[in-house]
């Protein structure tokens, strides 16, 4: 029998104490805990509270008075609190494990940063204080916004989009922008095969037509093909860089070179920055726009819908056009600018994207994470994601086929694929078998260039301990899938569900609770 470190028993050997192990009455198993919904806890009939009954009164409601019951269940306090808290047990979460998810950059997020952000000067602000209250705050933002123009070696920065991908609007709706004040709107927007998701959609998002640019067998843009469909229809061209490969694209420069040269601009999907900060300046790269994930690379929690942050550097070309509002420094004060007049200003900001200036939390936990790294530190931080992340590639070379493993060493993240797995036997079996080995699974069937892709991403923060830890699951899985070992098919035993029907979830979501005999009338 293998043994993990810490000597919890490996999945063959829980499958077959499965097997054996007889049903419990609750349909809970050991600490992992069946919860119905709150609705099925409670009901209509029950209350957590016990108020007298109030007297009789005249409603002053009229016709807005409640007619009917509205279907809350009532619970007790502790019937909530548990309700919650084993909800909560179900959730994986970087404080408990590795988090492998490529692309997502799952790092630890210094304790730092949340005393900083929870430091009452900063969390009890709100957003329409005079300006006078908040000069503390906006220059959190001024610095921070210094930080990354310089670590970028760009122009200027838009503090205020929300995520990423809401980063790529800001610089596409830039771009847009430059381009129709020179009177030449265009209507295509290039984005190559290894480009990330949200930047097909949000060119689309912006009205624009898309079009595919191939991959090189080594994984990168194919500089021939794009230099043959640049052209005077083409507005940007979209590079995520490093890609979704785990690579660098080594020709980014002669890519802007070329595509400045057709009137275009490069939008760059600087989202995986924590690869290269503090080595390279995208700016001279001749980037003109490039989102920064502040929730990856400059740390802060994310996940779970946000929130995040995705200030956008942009170049000398674009910076006028970018949104309002902004931090501007007038002499010793920090100023909102929040309308743009022609006189005071360029007068070119293409309009709002939010209602206020952004993420406060998010730059306070950035700028800590910023301050208490140092430029130094920063560039540390790339040289250890990169460093994990081929310590990982090379340690399971021998039984995962890495697809781009022979083109020298990967960036942040580690790219396998499914070649060489027994017959029947997939990514998704190995994702699975993950979760009973006690961590989330990696980033599956992403990026699409690579067959059954498996894309992990272990970051700079975990120690070797915690790399050989993984290896030693995943090598252990790779294993079995190639050995034809049947029972990883029935992966996750360990966990409250196993295997969903991932196409009917998507599909058919069932997202409101309806009550079953209403439920069953209505088939
Ligand atoms: C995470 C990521 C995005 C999207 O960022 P969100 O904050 O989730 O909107 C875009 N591109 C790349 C390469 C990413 O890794």
């Amino acid at each position: 029998m293998t043994m993990l470190k810490e000597g919890r028993p490996t999945a063959p050997q829980a499958v077959r104490e499965e097997h054996m192990a007889p049903a419990t009455a609750t349909g809970n198993r050991a600490l992992m805990l069946e919860e119905p919904l709150i609705f099925e806890i409670g009901s209509n009939d029950t209350t957590g509270v016990d108020f007298a009954a109030a007297p009789k009164a005249v409603s002053r409601l009229g016709n807005l008075a409640r007619k009917d019951a509205i279907g809350l269940p009532g619970l007790s306090e502790q019937e909530t609190v548990r309700h919650y808290t084993r909800l909560s047990r179900q959730n994986y979460a970087i404080d408990l494990g590795l988090f492998p998810l490529g692309s997502c950059t799952m790092k630890h997020n210094p304790r730092l940063n949340e005393k900083v952000a929870r430091m009452p000067g900063f969390a009890d602000l709100h957003p329409l204080q005079p300006q006078s209250t908040v000069q503390g705050a906006l220059a959190v933002i001024h610095e921070l916004a210094q930080w990354l123009i310089t670590l970028t070696g760009m122009h200027g920065v838009a503090m205020s989009p929300k995520a990423g991908a809401h980063g790529e609007l800001c610089g596409l709706l830039a771009i847009r922008a430059a381009l129709e004040a020179r009177g030449d709107a265009r209507s295509v927007v290039l984005v190559p095969e290894s480009a990330h998701g949200t930047n097909p959609a949000t060119a689309a998002f912006c009205g624009y037509k898309v079009e595919d640019i191939p991959a090189t067998p080594d994984g990168r843009v194919d500089l021939a093909a794009l230099k043959a469909r640049l052209g005077p229809d083409v507005a940007a061209v979209m590079i995520t860089n490093p890609n979704t490969c785990g690579l660098f694209e080594r020709d980014l420069k002669t890519i802007s070179e070329a595509v400045h040269a057709a009137g275009a601009f490069v939008y760059c999907d600087g989202a995986n920055f924590n690869a290269i900060v503090g080595r390279v300046r995208p700016g001279d790269l001749g980037v003109d726009a490039m989102h920064i994930n502040l929730h990856k690379t400059f740390s802060t929690p994310h996940g779970g819908g946000g929130p995040g942050s995705g200030p956008v550097v942009l170049s000398e070309a674009l910076a006028p056009f970018a949104p309002l509002p902004f931090v501007e420094k007038q002499g010793d004060k920090f100023v909102l600018v929040e309308e743009e007049t022609v006189e005071d200003h360029h007068g070119r900001s293409f309009g709002r994207m939010v209602a206020f200036h952004g993420q406060m939390g998010m730059f306070t936990r950035a700028l800590a994470y910023i301050l208490s790294h140092g430029a130094d530190g920063l560039r540390q931080v790339s040289g250890d994601a990169v460093l994990n992340a081929n310590y990982i590639l090379r340690s399971l070379a021998d039984v995962l086929d890495a697809p781009f493993g022979g083109s020298g060493p990967c960036m942040h993240e580690a790219l396998f694929s499914d070649k060489g797995l027994a017959e029947g036997f997939t990514t998704l079996d190995i994702a699975k078998g993950l979760i009973d080995e006690g961590f989330h699974p990696m980033t599956m069937y992403f990026p699409l260039v690579v067959h059954g892709a498996m894309l992990v991403e272990p970051t700079e923060t975990e120690s070797k301990a915690a790399l050989d830890q993984f290896i030693m699951a995943l090598r252990s899985l790779a294993e079995r899938a190639k050995a034809g070992d049947e029972a990883l098919k029935g992966a996750p035993y360990h966990a409250p569900r196993r295997r969903l029907d991932e196409t009917l979830a998507a599909r058919k979501p069932v997202l409101v609770w309806t009550e079953p005999e209403l439920a069953e009338a209505a088939e």
